[in-house]
């Protein structure tokens, strides 16, 4: 059986990718089988180039043999003309928490009215193989940003983004609402489709 570790050193993360590749016919491993998630610079212009970095920086540390998965997100303001967008885990500052950067996110929206609060989750995934090469998937999820967060699940913006069609936060409506929906689940089936 193939194994695909996963380039994150984020745990809700790790989780979430497990559960959403449960079906597929790898062994899924977390970056600790390879020492850890090492420091990656994301300095790249896009959700894709800075997974592509982190994808390419496990590569080298993981065996040769193995598939590597990596993934950069991040939430887009309509009204911050795209922000936090590919700044969204520090957003509030280089060692901003979760809590920091949402705190930042509802001030920044402090005013805008309910209509105009929409916003997306959006995931690119860059795998690659033994032979190197990169392949890319996308994934996206509509919503719109509450006035206050709710609810306890997830992590990141969770508690205050109401997915399309709900009015709930993805804190509230949990983990089986939010693998059906996510802009993750999405980027993961385009690569599950494929794999
Ligand atoms: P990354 O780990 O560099 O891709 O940073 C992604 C950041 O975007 C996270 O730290 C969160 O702030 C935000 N984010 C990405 N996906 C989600 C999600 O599913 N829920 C909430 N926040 C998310």
């Amino acid at each position: 059986m193939k194994t695909l570790i996963i380039a994150t050193g984020n745990t809700h993360k790790t989780g979430e990718f497990a559960q959403l590749l449960a079906s597929l016919n790898y062994s899924v491993q977390s970056a600790a089988v390879c020492g850890g998630m090492p420091y990656v610079e994301e300095n790249g212009s896009s959700f894709a180039a800075n997974a592509e970095l982190k994808a390419k920086a496990l590569r080298a540390a993981a065996p040769a043999e193995a598939w590597i998965l990596a993934d950069d997100s991040g939430l887009e303001v309509d009204a911050l003309n795209g922000a936090p967008g590919i700044y969204s885990a520090r957003y509030a500052g280089e060692k901003a928490s979760d809590k920091d950067n949402l705190e930042k996110l509802l001030a920044a929206l402090s005013g805008v009215l309910e209509a105009k609060r929409t916003a997306r989750f959006r995931c690119a995934l860059c795998v690659i193989g033994p032979d190197g090469r990169s392949h890319f998937y996308e994934g996206s999820c509509k919503g719109y940003i509450s006035l206050s967060p709710t609810g306890c699940t997830g992590f990141g913006y969770d508690p205050v983004f109401i997915p399309e069609g709900y009015s709930q936060s993805f804190a509230e409506l949990g983990e089986s609402v939010k693998d059906r929906l996510s802009h993750r689940a999405k980027a993961v089936a385009a690569f599950m489709a494929e794999a």
